[in-house]
């Protein structure tokens, strides 16, 4: 087996399980888009991807991704960040990234602002949501997504998308993603088009499909197992 095999032998495992996931909730996999997150494989592997077409790449560290995206500027990706990140890597991230999963902070909403307008781009911005109950592993409580939504809609550069989630360690994803949803419908109440709900990774993507996810994040599954935990 080549690396293509493997990866291809991977990508239609999970596409069978997000249309499985679909059909049981009564959705079209149309509405469902798979975000392969390529953390630690080589932009090699990223290539390979598109080829097999897959346009949406996931990346959590800024250095990586820049180099990767780089590499592979040829093959006209969607560069998705989906990691915790600084505030003085917003400059970097705003000039490859189409999307911001994880916008936690008015900080970061501002120097992302501030990056795309300089870099001439418009960043779709995701609020993470902490659904923890313990806060500490990223997000912003439920309460408080509606304040920084509006920051992000108001600010030069951004475009506000919708949220983004992970399920909390030690919980039933079912119920977590359940108050997902529910935070995403009182998002779109002040916000009818910020419709992307990104929730679901390898072992948890049905449970974020069954309550609506638009975006689901992939890595195991589709690349392997990481060489590090991360
Ligand atoms: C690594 C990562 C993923 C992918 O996780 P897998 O369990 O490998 O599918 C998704 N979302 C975020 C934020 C990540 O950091």
């Amino acid at each position: 087996m080549t690396r293509l095999d493997d990866l291809a032998a991977n990508l239609a495992t999970v596409r069978e399980s997000i249309a499985a996931a679909c059909a049981a909730a009564g959705r079209s996999p149309g509405e469902v888009t798979l975000v392969a997150v390529t953390k630690t494989f080589p932009a090699s592997d990223v290539r390979l991807l598109a080829e097999l077409g897959v346009r949406d790449i996931g990346e959590n560290r800024d250095q990586e991704a820049r180099t990767k995206a780089a590499d592979c500027e040829d093959l006209d990706l969607d560069w998705h960040f989906v990691g915790q990140l600084q505030t003085n890597k917003a400059r970097s991230v705003a000039r490859y990234a189409t999307v911001v999963h994880s916008v936690d902070r008015p900080e970061l909403a501002a120097a992302l602002a501030k990056a795309a307008a300089n870099a001439g781009r418009e960043l779709r911005c995701l609020v993470q949501v902490s659904l923890d109950a313990e806060p500490g592993r990223g997000g912003v409580r439920p309460d408080d997504v509606l304040s920084l939504a509006d920051e992000i809609a108001r600010a030069d550069g951004l475009e506000l998308g919708g949220v983004m989630a992970v399920a909390p360690l030690g919980e039933d994803p079912e119920e977590a993603f359940e108050r997902l949803a529910k935070v995403a419908a009182t998002l779109r109440t002040a916000h009818p088009a910020a419709t992307w709900v990104s929730a679901g990774m390898s072992d948890d993507l049905a449970a974020a499909i069954t309550h609506g996810a638009t975006h689901v994040r992939i890595g195991r599954r589709l690349l392997g197992q990481r060489p590090l935990l991360r």
